[in-house]
């Protein structure tokens, strides 16, 4: 008998009812604007900031519109403009190099290792290439932040992170997002929290947090804010800095702020789901799975393995087998961009870099998602099928 997984690998988790109350709320006010407070009100964007520095030990956050606006408004705040070159993962997600090229910049990509992280030794090859390193910490994996860090202090390259699969995940004990200059997350319904779109900032710098604040669209309204810097540090950026509306609104914080409060139990429920699917493809030969270094505090949502020595076509049909019993894998060695998945050569307004060694791991591999309506007995099939699929 071959059994068939029956689940939905994008079906996320209900809003909570006391996020759902919130957001109620905040319709029933209509104050849904972040500046459009009642006398003494601070707003539930300024909260959700106010909460999100704290979880972060940041001084400073700011809650935008999307990931991928954070990352641009970091990129402008830190003086990225047109010509500028950007390193940054040769491994990522679009919107990485996405918000490189919306500002008339253009990427410089760097190799990626085996276990998914960015390749230090390319990175300190290129360094000179840029002074801003885009780091994107694609599918939560964290290089050696330690040895990162020292690269970038040597080279003066100033680190923005891309924490958009790190969020609630540590290296050494700091947390991902807090090792550079800017940290930038995103609470897009795929990530850790859900609210459609949106986008977290933190930064201990107070300039760079104030040229943010402007740049998203504060409309001189900044001392509204809660986890920003004093009036004194706008008082000459204010002048200088183009509002690039991308706001965050009332409505979405209302319902990220109950959710930051029970992110770190989340956090444990997709790292029980991670476990298991570890253990699940631990002894299936030809499977080589990721190392997850001992200073590195994971959010296993989602989860990879590579085939390495397997050609495209073999790939392709371990693909199909698996989706025809329901396991839904994504291939990030596919020539063609699909859904969420595309290559470096697909990204086509960026300067064509060669790549092999990223090249060489993406052709073997293979991500799953792991939303938290996953069971513990559905990732038990969900490996047993992949098992099956590959030893058959
Ligand atoms: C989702 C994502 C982003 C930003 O996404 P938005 O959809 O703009 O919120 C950035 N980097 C990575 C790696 C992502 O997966």
């Amino acid at each position: 008998m071959t059994e068939r997984f029956e689940g939905n690998f994008t079906q996320q988790e209900p809003i909570s009812e006391e996020a759902i109350a919130a957001a109620v709320e905040v319709m029933r006010s209509g104050r849904l604007h972040r500046y459009n407070t009642a006398p003494g009100e601070a707003g539930e964007v300024a909260l959700l900031e106010q909460a999100f520095a704290a979880f972060t030990g940041a001084r400073y956050c700011l809650a935008v519109a999307s990931g991928g606006y954070a990352m641009g408004c970091a990129l402008r705040a830190l003086g990225v403009g047109p010509g500028a070159r950007v390193l940054t993962n040769a491994f990522t997600l679009a919107p990485v190099p996405g918000a490189i090229a919306a500002l008339g910049a253009e990427p410089v990509f760097v190799e990626t290792t085996e276990n998914l992280t960015i390749d230090l030794e390319d990175l300190t090859a290129k360094a000179r290439a840029g002074d801003v390193l885009m780091l994107s910490h694609m599918r939560g994996h964290i290089c050696d932040m330690d040895a990162l860090m020292e690269i970038a202090q040597a080279h003066e390259l100033r680190v923005i992170e891309d924490c958009a699969h790190t969020m609630g995940a540590a290296w050494a004990g700091v947390p991902s997002g807090r090792h550079g200059v800017v940290g930038c997350y995103s609470t897009q319904t795929y990530k850790h929290m859900n609210s459609g779109e949106g986008g977290l900032i933190v930064t201990d710098d107070a300039a760079l947090a104030a040229r943010m604040i402007l740049l998203s669209g504060s409309y001189m309204l900044y001392e509204r804010h809660l986890a920003s810097p004093p009036p004194e540090a706008f008082a000459q950026l204010k002048y200088d800095t183009p509002n690039v509306s991308g706001r965050m609104d009332n409505l979405r914080a209302a319902i990220l702020r109950p959710q930051l409060a029970t992110l770190p139990e989340r956090v444990a429920r997709w790292n029980a789901l991670y476990a298991a699917m570890e253990a699940g493809l631990a002894d299936v030969p030809g499977v080589a799975l990721t190392a997850r270094p001992q200073a590195e505090a994971y959010v296993g949502s989602s989860f990879q393995f590579r085939l390495p020595g397997r050609v495209a076509d073999e790939i392709q049909e371990i693909v199909a087998r698996c989706a025809a019993r329901g396991v839904e894998l994504k291939w990030f060695g596919a020539a063609e961009p699909a859904g969420f998945t595309s290559r470096h050569d697909s990204w086509r307004y960026a300067p064509p870099q060669a790549m092999p060694r990223t090249d060489a791991v993406l052709a073997g591999l293979l991500d799953l998602r792991l939303p938290l309506t996953f069971s513990q007995a559905d990732v038990a099939q969900i490996a047993r099928i992949i098992r099956d699929v590959l030893t058959t």
